[in-house]
Order: structure tokens, then C-alpha cells, then sequence
């Protein structure tokens, strides 16, 4: 009998893979089983197998992939289930070279169909889903929300223990980031800034807005990583936070896939945005067409109290 493992550094997203690994397993007649390494997570329902090594494993990508290619060698053939985040894109690259397995990106609604792991991810800036499939065994890429927490199973661990691990990366410092307020994952409303800010300070002007709303602010790539105006912690896509907010006001953002990827579980999208074809408005249900530095104060004043 094959096994299916879940993997994310991530607690929240670590108990939803446990419950669509629970999930697939259960329709496929296969042993799910959740990875956790170097120290126990509590609580944790189902079945969790505990990586231990003699160094600290960690956040280094290598020694995960490493740790979960010597599962294999021990347990036998596995399916991958590995959360989406930045982490776990590396690991799930490192592995499926270790394996030579496949690997289905952002995929949701897994399933096994005949000897392949099929799942569906967003094309075209969501515009259209496609159904993917990997023969087995291969690793899906799930990203938050792709799968359901299922909190009934009755907890067991298991620890094995990994020796021989080794990594070409060396992390040669590791500093807490500093704290910060910003919570864009369980925020109700999100007042987000893009590249149609000329500097730095005029995003005062979302700020104002942000407070009048009640929102938080968050960021396209370019704002929160490339030119650095913002912390990692603003930035929303593919590659940074996935929002839910009943409100999510895209200010100066184009709407590229990567972006939208991040925000396309908001209730209510507004846009503002000077060209009237920027494919944000095609994702929007309601959309402000021009000049970010004249709408944003009028909107303030108009919603102060
Ligand atoms: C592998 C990969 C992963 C990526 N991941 C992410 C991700 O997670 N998140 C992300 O955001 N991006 C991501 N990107 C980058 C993404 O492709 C886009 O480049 C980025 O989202 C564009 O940011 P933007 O909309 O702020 O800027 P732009 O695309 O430059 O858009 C700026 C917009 O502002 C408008 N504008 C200009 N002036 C004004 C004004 N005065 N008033 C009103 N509007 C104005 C313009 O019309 C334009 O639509 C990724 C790219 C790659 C290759």
C-alpha cells in the first residue's frame, strides 16, 4: 500500500494539508501521515511522523527534502502533499529531483484517478481553471485553502530519526524579523498599493485611506520586495500572502495572474487604476478608472466621519 504525506512549516496550513491528505487517503484506501520536523506541534490530530536528525533540520530547504527523501527510503513510496509557501516551493523542487518525481503547482481538488494524481489550478489571472494531472508518485503543491482541516482524527506520533544529512546551503545568521502588525491573512479589509505610487511617501495617501476604512494596507511585489518601500510581511500573490477580506481596494496595481493569484478569495474587489484596460478591472467588481493622486483624497474625505 502506497502513503500519502503532508509537509508545510506553516501550523494553520500544516492542519489543512493533514485534512486533505486524511481526505485523498481515505478515497484512494491509503495511510496519510503528517510531517513535522526537529520538535512536536501541539495540538496535531492524525497520524504525524516526527523527523528528527542529529543537527537541527529547520527552515533549510536541503536537509527537508533530504529528511522526506530518506522517509521514502525507509517507508517506501509516498505521494507529496507540501504547502505552497516560499519554503515549501524549494523543498518540493529539491525533492521532486531527489525522486525524480513530478510536481502539480497550486493545485486544489485532488484526486486519484487511475494510477495519477490529478488537481485543478487558476489559468489566466483565475479566468479559467485547469484540471492537471502527475502520475503517481509525484508532489502537489497546495496552497492555503486548497484543502480542508479535519479536526476528529485522534492524535499519533511517530518519531524517526535521520541521519547523514547534508546541505551545500549554509545559513550563516538568522534574525527575528521585526514584529510587526500587519495580520493581511485574517484581515477584513485591505487597502493594497502598487506600482502607480511614484514615491515612497505619497503612499501617505493609502494610509489615510486605509484608516478611514478601518483597512490594512498590503502591497504588490514590486512595492513590498523590489524597491523595498514595504516589509515582506505586505506582500500579497502568489508568492507572498493569500487574503480573504470582505474588502480588498487595489490602489496603482495592474493586475498580473501572480498578483490576482493572492487575492481572488476577497468578497469585494474595488480598483483604481488610470488605464481603463489594466486586466485589474477584469477581476474587480467595481472599478474607479483614473488618477490615483486625485481620487484618494476626495475618497478620504468623503468617508471621513
Ligand atoms: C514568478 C513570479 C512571481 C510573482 N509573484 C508576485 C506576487 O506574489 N505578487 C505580486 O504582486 N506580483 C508578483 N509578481 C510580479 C507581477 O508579475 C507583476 O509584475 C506585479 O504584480 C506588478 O505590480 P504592480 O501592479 O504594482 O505594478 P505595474 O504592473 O507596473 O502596474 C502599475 C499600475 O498602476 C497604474 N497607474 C500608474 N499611475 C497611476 C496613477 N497615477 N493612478 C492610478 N493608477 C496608476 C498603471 O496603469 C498600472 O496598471 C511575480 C512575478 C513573477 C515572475
Amino acid at each position: 500500500m502506497s502513503q500519502i504525506i503532508s509537509f508545510s512549516e506553516d501550523p494553520e496550513l500544516s492542519l489543512e494539508l493533514a485534512g486533505g491528505a486524511a481526505a485523498l487517503a481515505g478515497r484512494s484506501g491509503q495511510k496519510a501521515s503528517t510531517v513535522i520536523v526537529d520538535t512536536p506541534r501541539e495540538p496535531h490530530p492524525g497520524q504525524v511522523i516526527l523527523l528528527t536528525s542529529d543537527t537541527p533540520i529547520g527552515g533549510n530547504y536541503e536537509l527537508i527534502a533530504g529528511a522526506l527523501a530518506g522517509l521514502v527510503a525507509t517507508k517506501g513510496p509516498a505521494t507529496f502533499l507540501i504547502g505552497a509557501t516560499r519554503l515549501g516551493r524549494q523543498v518540493a523542487a529539491k525533492l521532486a529531483v531527489m525522486l525524480g518525481m513530478g510536481v502539480l503547482s497550486d493545485v486544489r481538488d485532488l484526486r486519484i484517478e487511475q494510477e495519477e494524481l490529478t488537481g485543478v489550478r487558476e489559468a489566466y489571472a483565475g479566468r479559467f481553471k485547469a484540471r492537471v494531472a502527475c502520475v503517481l508518485p509525484c508532489i502537489a503543491l497546495v496552497p492555503p485553502g486548497g484543502s480542508e482541516a479535519e479536526p476528529g482524527a485522534p492524535p499519533s506520533v511517530e518519531e524517526v530519526r535521520v541521519s547523514g544529512l547534508r546541505s551545500r546551503v549554509k545559513y550563516l545568521e538568522v534574525r527575528p524579523k521585526s514584529a510587526s502588525s500587519v495580520d493581511l491573512k485574517n484581515a477584513e479589509r485591505i487597502v493594497a498599493v502598487g506600482r502607480g505610487f511614484k514615491k515612497k511617501e505619497d503612499l501617505i495617501l493609502a494610509e489615510k485611506l486605509a484608516k478611514a476604512l478601518g483597512a490594512v494596507l498590503g502591497a504588490s511585489r514590486p512595492l513590498s520586495s523590489d524597491l523595498g518601500w514595504l516589509g515582506e510581511e505586505y506582500h500579497i500573490g502568489l508568492t507572498g500572502i493569500y487574503v480573504k477580506p470582505k474588502l480588498y481596494v487595489a490602489i496603482g496595481i495592474s493586475g498580473q495572474l501572480q498578483h490576482v493569484a493572492g487575492i481572488k478569495d476577497s468578497k469585494v474587489i474595488v480598483a483604481i487604476n488610470s488605464d481603463r484596460q489594466a486586466p485589474i478591472f477584469q477581476v474587480a467588481d467595481y472599478g474607479i478608472v483614473g488618477d490615483l493622486y486625485v481620487i484618494l483624497p476626495t475618497l478620504t474625505r468623503g468617508l471621513a466621519p
